[in-house]
């Protein structure tokens, strides 16, 4: 069952020009983990404000637990929603102690045990007397979920939740906040302008754009599979090829020669297309049937970034981003040969 769902929902802010969140439909199954990936000002925190009740939406509706909670005569206030919230800035109480800000406005009955209930789930047991101030940044980010879980939300809301976090802590904290909803059995909605955020800890990744859903899929369909340039452009790095959809319907013709394809959005054989291959879809290969210069290296440790130029069949040249395996030796002038990766080409639709 669908835990929130989203019906043709629009919403313009008074004095602007175009809708912040423009007809957008969007249903999240019970559980999983979400995230709304864009840029800056494609509509993420609306649609989180939307959900939460924080905005009326202009026309559509929202619904929670199958539930209308905005619509054209129902309006449920964000108290009476079961909707918990995680700022990017934490907002605890600077004043009480980590076990009052857990249990604050929490029925007293059961109260002190929810408290350690909760505070035992995101790993601070036994901090219930520390003051915010006293705490780290993932603590605190603990505490101010551990505030949200208390009431047995039906499902958590987190506005750019990394964003205030070091390198290190972040990476920790996008594994412990997925392990703490899973064990929670809690649909989590994340914002996120941070592709690689939103690909650990999502089960399911919305891009936007402009207020409208740009592409939807697994972290990997979106990474491996983005059907519009933007998707694929914004998705880490990418490289846009022309081709043509081959003969046998599941390949694609580039300067490169042919590589099978899965996903040819059932255009005919002969249909001219643009592909996008990731750097990480080369494999360096002496045998490969791509032959180029390397013009420029960098190590960053998992991988090298390596541009290469090559030299297409028809005489002409152009740069191609590929990441080799660390262990291996690319250096500035020597020539390379390589291959894409079967399966690692998606089509872009041109007609969206
Ligand atoms: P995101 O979270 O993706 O950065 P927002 O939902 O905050 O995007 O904003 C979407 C659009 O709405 C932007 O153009 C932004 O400038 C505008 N906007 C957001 N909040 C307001 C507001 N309170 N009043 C007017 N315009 C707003
Ligand atoms: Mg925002």
């Amino acid at each position: 069952m669908a835990d929130i769902e989203l019906r043709n929902v629009t919403k313009t802010y008074p004095g602007t020009a175009s809708p912040a969140v423009d007809d957008l439909s969007l249903a999240i199954e019970r559980g999983l983990i979400v995230t709304l990936l864009g840029p800056s000002g494609c509509g993420k925190t609306t649609t989180l404000r939307l959900i939460a009740g924080f905005e009326r939406p202009d026309a559509g509706s929202v619904l929670i637990g199958g539930a209308e909670v905005a619509g054209a005569s129902v309006w449920v206030p964000p108290e009476r929603r079961g909707v918990g919230m995680v700022f990017q800035e934490h907002a605890l109480f600077p004043h009480l102690d980590v076990a009052s800000n857990v249990g604050f406005n929490l029925p007293r009955s059961g109260r002190a045990e929810r408290v350690a209930e909760t505070l035992e789930l995101v790993g601070l047991t036994g901090f219930d007397r520390r003051m915010p101030h006293e705490l780290s940044g993932g603590q605190q980010q603990r505490v101010a979920l551990a505030r949200a879980l208390a009431r047995r939300p039906v499902v958590v809301l987190f506005d750019e939740p990394f964003a205030s976090l070091d390198a290190d802590l972040r990476i920790h904290m996008r594994s412990e906040l997925r392990r703490i909803l899973k064990a929670a059995g809690t649909t989590g909605v994340f914002v996120s302008h941070d592709q690689s955020d939103a690909l650990a800890i999502s089960d399911l990744i919305v891009v936007m754009r402009d207020g409208r859903i740009e592409q939807t899929g697994s972290p990997r369909e979106i990474y491996q599979f983005p059907h519009t340039r933007f998707v694929a452009d914004f998705v880490g790095r990418t490289n846009l090829f022309e081709g043509r959809i081959g003969r046998d319907g599941s390949s694609v013709e580039t300067d490169f020669g042919s590589a099978p394809c899965r996903h040819t959005h059932d255009l005919p054989p002969g249909t001219p297309v643009v592909v996008s291959v990731r750097a990480d879809s080369f494999e360096l290969d002496a045998e490969g049937p791509i032959r180029g210069t390397v013009k420029e290296t960098t190590y960053t440790g998992r991988a090298i970034d390596a541009v290469v130029e090559v030299t297409l069949p028809d005489g002409g040249k152009r740069d191609v981003m590929v990441h080799a395996h660390p262990e291996q030796v690319v250096v500035c002038g020597d020539t390379v040969r390589f291959r894409v990766l079967p399966d690692f080409v998606a089509v872009i639709d041109e007609q969206r």
